[in-house]
């Protein structure tokens, strides 16, 4: 009997299953949405010759299209990158303090790299530094007035 020897295989927890089907629906469906814009931008390219304003009309339309396609393709990009992170077992952990980032947080945002505590700490900080600088701005202005 051939042992079922994989290459390290993280441990299949619940988390994992449900943090894989949760990016393989998504990624399902920014796939079929990506084919059937592609199919729709294709079949409007088939359309019988339009008159010139007509025609660059179409054009604007294909534009905002491809550029929703790329995004979409860009998103799927992440995701693919998110299962690969998924396999290797280090996607859904807080880049911050290394706990895992809860999976209703991961739903709704499934590229956070950080938990909510961190990313709060981190707006926090960021919003310190920003007053800090702008109260060091404007006491650098008093103290020039009143030299
Ligand atoms: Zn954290």
């Amino acid at each position: 009997m051939a042992t079922m020897k994989r290459k390290k295989a993280p441990a299949k927890t619940s988390r994992y299953t449900e943090l894989r089907h949760m990016l393989e629906d998504r990624r399902r469906e920014l796939m079929s949405d990506v084919q059937g814009r592609i199919r729709d931008v294709r079949s409007e390219g088939d359309r019988e010759v339009l008159d010139q304003g007509e025609s660059s009309e179409v054009d604007i339309q294909e534009d905002i299209e491809f550029a929703l396609i790329q995004m979409k393709s860009e998103t799927l990009n992440k995701i693919n990158e998110a299962l690969g992170r998924l396999e290797a077992g280090t996607y859904g952990n807080c880049f911050g303090c290394g706990e895992e980032i809860a999976e209703p947080r991961l739903r709704a945002l499934p590229f956070a790299v950080r938990c909510k505590d961190c990313e709060e700490a981190r707006e926090t900080a960021e919003l310190r530094a920003r007053e800090t600088a702008q109260r060091r701005g404007s006491s650098a202005l008093f103290l020039d007035m009143s030299s």
